[in-house]
């Protein structure tokens, strides 16, 4: 699994920039242990429309790891040149001429803007929501459909050689790069680097140098159009260097695998990567479900698996009334916002897509936004608007003041995982609340209470 921890704040929350380019920011920044993090969606971030202009700001991380004290940052980076002259006989091996690593390491310096971003803390979270309205907007779904049209017989041939639905397909494009107009525009090569030698995650990113130095040998994308998000991500539907590796095809058949600027290979690539982890053909990610009144909510658990009759046995319906075309799929239930918002039971296809991106608002945006380019209806249910968000200090808070009530959360961390959410549950149950596990303002309230 491809990970590097989301934790970062977030500069700009509401403006142009944060509609899109931080999907691939975020691809790349996969958390060390994403099942924690059921809902909280990737920070919208921002890629500055300069590079040029970002700035390190020569502060401490707020992770706390050692690797990323100021000190430890700066003397790392003038260990630069050294760092980088230690890859080479991994290079070597992986049959990089002396030449071609001169070349593309030639006056490379560090990008040390990159350290704020890789160890900010969460400042917010999201809101679902806020999210969906964002990704799923009447502009992207236009958009979308433009392209589907302008790209018909390139689609339909995809569709044919992979099994890999078209909507998807264009709903990864848009929500990853805005139809890659947002992709970043740092070069691969510079922030690979920069990551493979200052900071805490260089173990990871020094196969991701290694990768962009092959992709730049072989020639599949020209190294100025091998640029992209901080983490390197690059591309409309953001490929990091080592999963252009595992599933970037020619589907042009130049002889190249550009995944930057051949729509044939993009759209190929995409959906070679969603076939090779297991999408199932023909099938959608998932059902949009009304509950009963007397629902039970603890099994409202993505751990919690069981067939499609089986939920209609509880009383599960779908939300627009319609059958269920297979009884058999398995699915677990989904409450993005508590018992409060809409439901969803989530199927294969769902899961497929959180190994692309693994953050299930994510995964709920590209599903949303696939079905509304089809032509389907917004959802049925509203969302719990007037709900606040809970700041980072707030979750803190919530996860203090539950293990002091004796409910095991483990250390608080600020993330509503799991176990925090199993809490929550014990603790709605324990005052009469539906227990839905939702960190709301309201659970933090009463816990605030005597
Ligand atoms: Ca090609």
């Amino acid at each position: 699994m491809r990970s590097l921890t989301i934790r970062r704040s977030v500069a700009v929350l509401l403006g142009a920039s944060l509609a899109a380019g931080f999907a691939g920011a975020v691809r790349a920044q996969q958390p060390d242990n994403w099942l924690t993090r059921l809902f909280q969606p990737p920070p919208l971030s921002s890629v500055p429309a300069s590079s040029d202009a970002a700035q390190w700001s020569g502060q401490s991380g707020a992770s706390g790891s050692p690797l990323m004290t100021a000190d430890a940052i700066r003397s790392a980076a003038a260990e630069f040149g050294s760092c980088l002259e230690g890859l080479w006989p991994e290079a070597e091996r992986r049959g990089i001429s002396r030449a071609n690593f001169e070349r593309f390491t030639a006056g490379l310096t560090p990008d040390l803007s990159i350290m704020d971003k890789l160890d900010a803390q969460p400042e917010f979270t999201k809101a679902p929501w806020d999210y969906l309205d964002l990704l799923v907007s009447d502009d992207r779904i236009g958009r979308g459909r433009e392209l589907l049209a302008q790209y018909a017989p390139t689609f339909a041939a995809v569709e044919r050689a992979y099994s890999v639905d078209r909507y998807i397909l264009a709903a990864i494009w848009g929500v990853e790069s805005d139809y890659g107009t947002q992709g970043g525009d740092r070069p691969v090569i510079r922030s690979t680097a920069t990551l493979a030698c200052v900071g805490r995650r260089r173990d990871f990113f020094r196969g991701e140098f290694l990768a962009t130095l092959e992709i730049l040998q072989r020639g599949d994308v020209p190294p100025d159009r091998l640029v992209g998000s901080w983490a390197g991500a690059f591309g409309p539907t953001q490929f990091m260097p080592t999963t252009f590796k595992r599933y970037a095809v020619d589907f042009d058949g130049d002889g190249h695998r550009d995944v930057v600027d051949s729509v044939p290979d993009v759209i190929a690539s995409t959906a070679n990567n969603l076939k090779l982890d297991g999408w199932v053909s023909g099938e959608t990610w998932g059902y949009e479900v009304a509950l009963p009144r007397d629902f039970n909510y603890l099994f409202a658990d993505s751990s919690r698996q069981m067939m499609v009759r089986q939920w209609q046995s509880l009383g599960v319906r779908r939300a627009d009334g319609r059958a269920f075309p297979r009884p058999e799929d398995r699915a677990f239930l989904l409450l993005p916002a508590g018992a409060r918002g809409p439901a969803f039971l989530m199927l294969k296809n769902f899961s497929v897509i959180m190994k692309y991106n693994p953050a299930e608002a994510y995964a709920l945006a590209i599903g949303h936004l696939a079905d509304r380019m089809r032509g389907g209806a917004p959802f049925v249910q509203g969302w719990p608007r007037d709900e606040r968000v809970l700041t980072l200090d707030e979750r803190y808070q919530m996860q203090e003041l539950l293990a002091r009530r004796g409910f095991a959360i483990g250390e608080p961390d600020g993330l509503i995982g799991p176990r925090s959410r199993l809490a929550i549950r014990d603790f709605q149950a324990s005052i009469g609340q539906i227990p839905d596990g939702f960190a709301s303002s309201d659970v933090l309230d009463r816990l605030r209470q005597p």
